[in-house]
């Protein structure tokens, strides 16, 4: 057990077939216990429950100040420590740079960086604390490549802004034992890419990977329990690419 009596949030967890869902349940797996966050519509209680009456559902949206801290506060409530925070949620627009609307950063960036800000300060506190603490944020290949396979410049620049922050938290919190790391996933099939893609296309792209698939969500799962265990304890600051070999660099 990699995660024996830990304390994970995970932001966006809620979607059935997402990464965060996914990695919630590899986090339970490994012994943690989950705190899934995501947005009412989306139905936390419920995601939560399905992974065992140990594990919380929380409503919050993640661009809110005030819902970021009360989510917090409500994990602190049950269970007393934050051990992990993995800051998942995300929304991509597939818009070429002319076509971004103010309302159309606002919404791309708020989610993926202002989100990954206010969740980690709302954790922060507890971790300092508790003398230590793993956050993972998730970025993307689009940050590193200039554009993923669906995301506009927007959703490149804003997973761009969370490596800059993850890096830069890595620094500051770093001397109280709190590892900030990033994963850069490539293209997973989720409900993110539902109905984006025809099946011609995804064997197009698989066949320019390198391990010659698309990634599955558990691929992401993996990634993100190395980075919230012990297995990492000398990792900070880096960018973990979950990729295929999509992008190699
Ligand atoms: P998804 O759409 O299946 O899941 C995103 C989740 O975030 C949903 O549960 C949604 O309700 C939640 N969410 C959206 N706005 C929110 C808000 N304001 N507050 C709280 N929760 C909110 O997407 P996914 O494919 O599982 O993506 C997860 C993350 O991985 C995202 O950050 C995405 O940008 C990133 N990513 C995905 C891929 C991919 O190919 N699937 C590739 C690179 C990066």
């Amino acid at each position: 057990m990699l995660l024996k009596d830990r304390v994970a949030i995970v932001t966006g967890g809620a979607g059935i077939n997402g990464l965060g869902f996914a990695t919630a349940r590899m986090l339970a797996a490994h012994g943690a216990q989950v705190v899934i966050l995501d947005l009412a519509a989306a139905n936390p209680a419920a995601a939560a429950a399905e992974l065992g009456p140990q594990h919380l559902g929380v409503v919050a949206d993640v661009t809110r100040r005030d819902e970021c801290e009360s989510a917090a506060e409500a994990a602190l409530a049950r269970y007393g420590r934050i051990d992990i925070l993995f800051n998942n949620a995300g929304i991509t627009q597939a818009k070429k740079t002319l076509d971004i609307t103010d309302a159309d950063y606002d919404a791309v960036l708020d989610v993926s960086l202002r989100g990954t800000l206010l969740m980690s300060q709302a954790v922060l506190p507890a971790m300092q604390r508790q003398g230590g603490g793993s956050i993972v944020n998730t970025s993307s290949v689009s940050a590193q490549r200039g554009g993923g396979i669906l995301g506009g410049p927007h959703y490149s620049a804003a997973k761009a802004g969370v490596l800059g922050l993850t890096k830069a938290m890595a620094r500051e919190f770093g001397p109280d034992g709190i590892r900030v790391n990033a994963i850069t996933p490539g293209l997973i099939a989720t409900d993110i890419i539902k109905g984006k893609l025809t099946e011609e296309r995804k064997v197009e792209i698989a066949r320019e990977i390198p391990l010659a698939r698309l990634g599955r969500a558990a691929d992401i799962g993996g990634a993100v329990v190395f980075l919230a265990s012990e297995l990492s304890a000398y990792c900070t600051g880096i960018t973990l690419d979950v990729n295929g070999g999509m992008l190699i660099h």
